[in-house]
């Protein structure tokens, strides 16, 4: 990433900019908004400018700011959870040891505090004594979803600023700026304003998964019933590639910590990005599974709306005409309308512990049924 280009994000950059120019950044800020939007980017380029060494608002090239914008500097710090919360023991063994240890290099430690809403009362508790008597030259930002969750004491203390929501404009210039190509324009329409799901669908996997998902109806309708296994099997697949994924994601970051440190990395550190890994090959589950099923729902919107007579041009799958009409033709507004409960229904178990593999399975079978009958 290039310093302080963070799209759609103009707002919080001109802020954090002025604020760094003036030398009035202080010790908190936090980022409110929706996740993902931008908040890596923000909080990087903000850390580098603290502590380049050739121009006071960054110059996003020289070797302290390349290495803080990939996230590998000594005096550059992400905490995400590792569990369903940040607890207190992490606040104090890593937060607080990495902001108190003195660094060789920078003369700012930001340490940028992913979910930070998700901190438990008695994290939250700890967090606010640091605030409190914050240490000199030490930044910290919060990342919060949901300001709510955080107690009073804590906000009051951090310098709010929004990170924006991403629109059609921002979406389209991060598909690549117009005018955008079939494949751009349904990415843009599939993903619904989730930054992650964009960035997903930009990448030929993603397309193909996608291309396979909305066949789905068809293919039950075509191939009968067995195709619900082939298909569950198929899903099967992309949660296992998506965990791969994850587990090389892990491989780099402590492979970079490596590289920061030596073969000294702290302890603490490692074992950190290695719960996270755990919590999120666990996560990374569900999240395949239920986007899946969220593009079988715009699949089956699309098809009713067909259905009762809509134009197909302004679909989510607009790129796909000719499916949509020839399910709209195969498929009565009941079964439609079913499928997309069943579809919900089965999304918000998955919320739950249940085993992802067999839930998809069910689905699928009852999908089956339902296109079957018409
Ligand atoms: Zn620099």
């Amino acid at each position: 990433m290039k310093i302080w280009e963070v799209p759609g994000q103009a707002h919080a950059v001109r802020i954090l900019r002025d604020a760094v120019e003036h030398d009035q950044v202080g010790h908190a800020w936090a980022f409110s908004g929706p996740p993902d939007v931008g908040q890596r980017g923000l909080a990087r380029s903000l850390a580098a400018a603290l502590n380049c060494e050739v121009a006071v608002a960054g110059c996003g090239t020289c070797s302290s700011c390349a290495r803080t914008l990939r996230g590998a500097h000594p005096a550059y710090w992400e905490f995400a959870p590792t569990g369903a919360a940040h607890r207190v023991g992490e606040v104090r063994d890593s937060w607080m040891r990495v902001a108190s240890r003195t660094s060789n290099e920078g003369r700012y430690k930001v340490l940028r505090i992913v979910d930070a809403d998700r901190m438990n009362e008695a994290a939250a508790n700890a967090f606010l004594k640091v605030l409190e008597e914050p240490p000199e030259h030490t930044v910290w930002i919060l990342e919060l979803a949901d300001p709510e969750e955080l107690p009073d004491t804590v906000l009051s203390r951090c310098r709010v600023v929004r990170a924006a929501p991403w629109g059609r404009d921002t979406m389209m210039q991060v598909a690549g700026g117009a005018p955008l190509t079939v494949d751009q324009e349904l990415a843009v329409r599939a993903s619904m304003g989730a930054p992650v799901r964009l960035h997903t669908l930009l990448t030929d996997q993603g397309r193909a998964d996608l291309h396979r998902h909305r066949c789905i109806p068809r293919e039950l309708r075509e191939r009968n019933q067995g195709f619900a296994l082939i298909a569950a099997r198929e899903l099967d697949e992309e949660m296992k590639r998506a965990v791969a994924e994850i587990q090389e994601e892990a491989k780099r970051e402590l492979a970079e910590l490596q590289h920061v440190y030596g073969d000294s990395a702290p302890k603490d550190v490692v074992r950190q990005v290695e719960q996270r890994t755990t919590r999120r090959e666990r996560e990374v589950k569900t999240i395949v599974a239920q986007t899946a099923l969220d593009d079988l729902a715009g699949w089956y919107r699309d098809v009713l709306m067909v259905r009762c007579g809509g134009d197909p041009a302004d679909a989510l799958h607009a790129d796909d005409d000719e499916g949509l009409r020839a399910d709209a033709a195969a498929l009565s507004e009941r079964a439609l309308l079913r499928s997309l409960e069943t579809i919900f229904v089965r999304r918000e178990e998955m919320e739950f512990n249940v085993q992802m593999s067999l839930a998809v399975e069910a689905l699928l079978m009852d999908l089956a049924t339902l296109a079957l009958e018409g």
